[in-house]
């Protein structure tokens, strides 16, 4: 007998400002055309422009629910729930793999977006996984601001070393690799401005 589940996981990938949040609800708008039930979640860390709303750089927003553990995401989900977005999934523990594709086997479109990569360049949590057991995967890019090209990296400015510090613009840069590296060699003099490699 073939199995009829509908379900299915997205993930959308990048480093910051590459799009991630205005794909994640582009997609999520769409299905409320078709009168599908969606649910947002994302983890409790990012309150960076909304306790709850999942909100693009650009002030796109979508009403969500903040959770503390992956498991929540279980709890609060509805019998009639057809599409789950989670946004800043890089966040969340491993635990979110088995919940995602839990989801994915009961027939729910489980579409995610987060980092793909860390400020070290390195993969970001549990996002090998979470791409690896995906349909599809669609990577974005943000725009390099040293020198304009593809950027797939997340620049720190500051001089933190944790893994996890929620902060925009003046925390972060979108750069390509070359201009990363241009920056994590040490070889860059402050900050901003345009470096000639
Ligand atoms: P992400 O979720 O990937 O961090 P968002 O979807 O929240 O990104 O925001 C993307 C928006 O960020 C773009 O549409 C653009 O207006 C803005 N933006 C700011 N800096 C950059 C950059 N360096 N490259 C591309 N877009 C940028
Ligand atoms: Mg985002
Ligand atoms: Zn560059």
């Amino acid at each position: 007998m073939p199995h009829t589940s509908h379900g299915s996981i997205e993930i959308i990938c990048g480093s910051m400002f590459s799009g991630k949040t205005e794909e994640l609800i582009r997609r999520l708008k769409r299905a409320k055309y078709a009168k599908l039930k969606i649910q947002v979640f994302k983890p409790e860390i990012d309150n960076r422009y909304d306790k709850t709303a999942v909100v693009s750089h650009e002030g796109f927003r979508i009403e969500g629910v903040a959770v503390r553990h992956p498991r929540h995401i279980e709890y609060l989900l509805e019998p009639d729930t057809k599409i789950v977005g989670i946004d800043e999934v890089q966040f969340f523990p491993d635990e979110i793999v088995d919940i995602v594709e839990g989801l994915a086997n009961r027939g729910i479109r489980v579409v995610c977006a987060g980092l793909d990569q860390n400020f070290k360049g390195e993969p970001f949590g549990p996002m090998p996984k979470l791409l690896a057991i995906a349909e599809h995967v669609h990577k974005v890019h943000a725009v390099c601001v040293q020198c304009g090209g593809e950027a797939s990296k997340t620049y720190r400015i500051s001089k933190d070393e944790a893994e996890v510090v929620v902060g925009e613009k003046d925390v972060y840069e979108a750069r390509c690799r070359g201009c990363f590296l241009q920056g994590t060699s040490g070889k860059e003099q402050g900050t901003g401005g345009v470096v000639t490699v």
